[in-house]
This record gives structure tokens, sequence and C-alpha cells, in this order.
């Protein structure tokens, strides 16, 4: 497996990881990591994280973007699969920010904050963006793309998204 970004998982899917909390925001953020450390806010404790729809999003890239979803936790109905898509945002910017880094100026500008931008461009990239949230930034497009694969949520996804994926995992 190149780039050996899941040394830990032997052969196992991104599905078998164990789910693990390290840390807690509190009033903060209702999820973050960095540098390897996973936080989650303590809303997601608490349950109040829960997005406000009745029913999960049924919208898919192409469908009128005015109808996207705020956040990709939007396409799961329960607070437990909201938790888990949150969860592997976060664990999705730890391999965006560390996958193929080996030196000190790649962990700067890591590879998989450039190369979306460079293959796609900007308004390609929000044209494929599954969220509003995966607008905001490079970063938060991979969190947000890799958090539905991750979930087992291909059909959200666009084939440029899964391409990389496929090359980050071979
Ligand atoms: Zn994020």
């Amino acid at each position: 497996m190149g780039g050996d970004i899941f040394p830990m998982m032997n052969g196992k899917t991104l599905q078998d990881i164990p789910f693990i909390f390290i840390g807690v925001d509190i009033g903060e953020n209702i999820g973050a990591m960095g540098d390897g450390v996973l936080r989650y806010g303590d809303a997601v404790y608490l349950g109040t994280a829960k997005t406000n729809r009745a029913v999960p999003s049924m919208w898919r890239i192409g469908d009128d973007i005015a109808q996207r979803p705020t956040n990709a936790a939007d396409y799961f109905e329960t607070e437990g699969e909201q938790a888990r898509k949150r969860f592997w945002h976060e664990f999705g910017h730890h391999v965006q920010q560390q996958y193929g880094v080996t030196n000190a100026a790649e962990y700067v500008s890591p590879v998989l904050e450039k190369k979306p931008l460079a293959t796609l461009g900007n308004i390609k990239m929000k044209e494929l963006a599954p969220s509003d949230y995966a607008c905001i930034n490079v970063r938060e497009w991979f969190a947000e793309n890799f958090s539905l694969y991750a979930m087992g949520r291909k059909d959200l996804l666009s084939k440029e998204f899964l391409n990389m994926m496929e090359g980050i995992l071979k």
C-alpha cells in the first residue's frame, strides 16, 4: 500500500478502524484534528451536534447547488452515523495533512493540499463538493469527501475524488 497512510490497518478496510475519541473541545469546534491529535467537541458527547434535518439529504453532485447540504453530516439520519461522519472528517484532515509528507517543506505544504487545487481548480472543486462546508478551502474539501468515502457513500462523491482516493490507497 503506497504512502503507508494506514499502517495500522494491516489489510483491513477503512470501516474496520476502531471508533476512537481523543480529547474534548469544550464549547469550541464540533471536531478538530491536527498533527495526529483528534478532538471532538462536547456537542458530540452531549448529542447537540446533530443536524436539524428531519430526513437525510438526497442531493447528488450535478443537482442544483442551491439545494446542496450545508454539511456532509446532512446525508445521515442518526446521531451515531453523524458522529461517525464527523470522526472520519477529522481523520480526513490527518490524511490530508500527513499523506506523502517526508520532510519539513512538505509538512508546510502537503501534497493533498496542493493536488486537488492543481488538478481541478477552485471552481471545479466547488462544483464537485458534496457539501457547502467542503467549499471553504481545499482542506475541508478533502475532509468532507473523505468522510463520505469512509462511510461507504461513494454514491455521493465525484469520480475525480474517487480517482484521487484510488491513487492514495493503492
Ligand atoms: Zn474540517
